[in-house]
């Protein structure tokens, strides 16, 4: 095949890396722009005084998905070698100071769940097998392929199958059928907040998470975290000749007639292509590279996943209380969400995540050190709110710092070395994601999802391409690298060549 045909992808995030794989793989000349001095995105890494970060993505799951996406790109990855498997997914704390390990061995879940709702194990494993039916079918069905037209996603026959994967029954409401408990209630819901969205709003099809949690299993890449997964993908494009350009903004999608013609950087270099993918957010793009703005109005009107506050310490000290991954759940579990969804803010006792590494992976913190993220949904920027976000900050971290005190982590404060912290702002002007609402940007209701989700394709400049966690599928490494092949597909099937 020819190497004549040429690619600009605009970012450097797992979508962008991988579809120059895909792309690189398939004969095209391919480079990349970046605006940010180093590659990842969302999943990009911060290495400070020996300590190492992952700053967005933490927990490898459904790793069904990263082995197809690998292996239809030749790149290695082995259970048990370049990604460890957990048998602790994490553990659950709850503000009674009781905790739920959510773990594969099914003789101790059983345990656990019969301890706080007698008869509730057997009702755990049917919501799990349902749940479980569902993410098969998900992807089968509506996340692990292309939408060309509407009918194929709109159709007679599809009707049922919508009612099967539970996209218009409420996420929380479909668990009570399952579990009275509130602990269990939060600990089988909470994971909508991955997708950034509140199981009181989400369909109940994202029951598919906890259950692909639970089935399939939480690995975590060795001697590196996730970022191995951005480093083992840049290494393949870059053996495959693409080549990276970072720092270097893009400013401007040249387009003539139903034609992209390439893109004009920050200091007013234009680079012409054959065709263009964009893994920048795509609302931005709309926005901000292109010229008509009629769409991005109609994108402005679209649901917004929330945003999120995070914290990265260096510690001098190494809690073992915490697990690799741990969850705080508060008992104001509905009201918190409402303060994030509704009040575009956060609780005065939130939830939040903690990711812990080093328990797993010595190499993230010096010796007898811990190096740790603290990750809090918050509401997304938004302009009809009075946001102060160094208030939200600083009363947010007060309000983590007192609950892993009460959790035994009393002296935690006074061995902060350092610290680093991501609000909303931050992932904003970091990643240009709109409204800091990074897991998406766009949400996840049904109608937001499929063919209803921001086109991986533009629908006038028809060799101009989109990738990443604001188009089809969604948000998540997992859907981010299916994200890639599809687009990928969708290139090689309608393939672009010189004119
Ligand atoms: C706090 C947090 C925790 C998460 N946890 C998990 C997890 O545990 N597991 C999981 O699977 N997923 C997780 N995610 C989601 C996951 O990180 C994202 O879905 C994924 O990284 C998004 O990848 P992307 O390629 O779509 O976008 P991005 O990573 O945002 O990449 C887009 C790239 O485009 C660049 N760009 C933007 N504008 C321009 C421009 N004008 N010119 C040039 N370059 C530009 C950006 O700098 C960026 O590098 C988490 C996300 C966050 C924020």
């Amino acid at each position: 095949m020819s190497k004549s045909r040429t690619a600009v992808i605009i970012g450097a995030g797992i979508g962008g890396i991988t579809t120059a794989v895909y792309l690189a793989k398939n004969g095209y000349n391919v480079s990349v722009y970046e605006k940010n001095p180093s590659p990842g995105g969302r999943c990009g890494q911060l290495i400070c005084e020996g300590h190492r970060f992952d700053l967005g993505a933490t927990m490898l799951m459904m790793p069904g998905i990263y082995h197809e996406v690998f292996d239809s790109l030749g790149i290695p990855l082995e259970e048990g070698k370049d990604i460890v498997p957990l048998n602790e997914l994490y553990t659950i704390f709850f503000d009674d100071c009781s905790h739920l390990v959510f773990t594969s061995d099914r003789e101790r879940m059983k345990l656990q769940l019969e301890k706080i709702e007698p008869g509730s194990y057997e009702r755990a494993e049917d919501y799990i097998s349902k749940g479980y039916r569902i993410f098969r079918l998900g992807i089968d069905k509506l996340i692990g392929r292309n939408f060309y037209h509407l009918f194929q996603m709109v159709n007679l026959k599809n009707i049922p199958l919508l009612f099967r994967i539970k996209a218009f029954i409420n996420h929380y409401r479909y668990a009570r059928r399952f579990f009275t408990h509130p602990h269990l209630l939060m600990a089988y819901t909470f994971q909508n907040i991955y997708v950034g969205q509140s199981p009181f709003d989400a369909p109940a099809l994202f029951s598919m998470v906890p259950a692909a949690e639970l089935t399939e299993g939480s690995f975590f890449p060795s001697g590196g975290g996730m970022f191995r997964i951005v480093e083992k993908m840049l290494a393949a494009a870059e053996e495959k000749g693409v080549r990276f350009h970072y720092g270097n903004p893009v400013k401007q999608i040249i387009v003539s007639g139903k034609k992209a013609d390439g893109i004009i950087l920050q200091d007013d270099a234009e680079i012409k292509a054959d065709l263009i993918v964009a893994n920048a957010d795509l609302p931005y793009v709309y926005r901000d590279l292109l010229p008509d703005k009629r769409k991005s109005v109609h994108l402005d009107k679209l649901k917004y996943s929330c945003s999120a506050m995070c914290f990265h310490w260096g510690l001098d000290k190494v809690y073992p209380q915490l697990d690799h991954h741990s969850v705080f759940l508060s008992d104001e579990f509905r009201e918190g969400l409402e303060r994030i969804f509704i009040g575009k803010s956060v609780s005065d006792n939130p939830s939040f995540y903690v990711h812990a590494p080093v328990r797993t992976d010595p190499t993230a913190a010096p010796l007898n050190h811990d190096t740790i993220s603290v990750t809090v949904a918050v509401g997304h920027i938004d302009k009809n709110h009075k946001q102060d976000w160094d208030m939200i900050r600083e009363k947010t971290r007060r309000a983590v710092i007192d609950r892993l005190k009460r959790q035994g982590l009393e002296d935690i404060e006074s061995h902060i070395l350092f610290e680093t912290c991501y609000s909303p702002e931050s992932w904003e002007n970091a990643c240009n994601i709109s409204r800091g609402s990074v897991f998406g940007s766009v949400g996840h209701n049904i109608f937001q999802m499929g063919y209803f989700r921001p086109h991986n394709r533009h629908d006038k400049y028809k060799n101009l391409y989109f990738v990443g966690g604001s188009t089809h599928p969604g948000n998540g490494i997992p859907n981010v690298l299916l994200s890639a092949k599809l687009v990928s597909e969708r290139i090689l099937k309608e393939n672009h060549t010189k004119k």
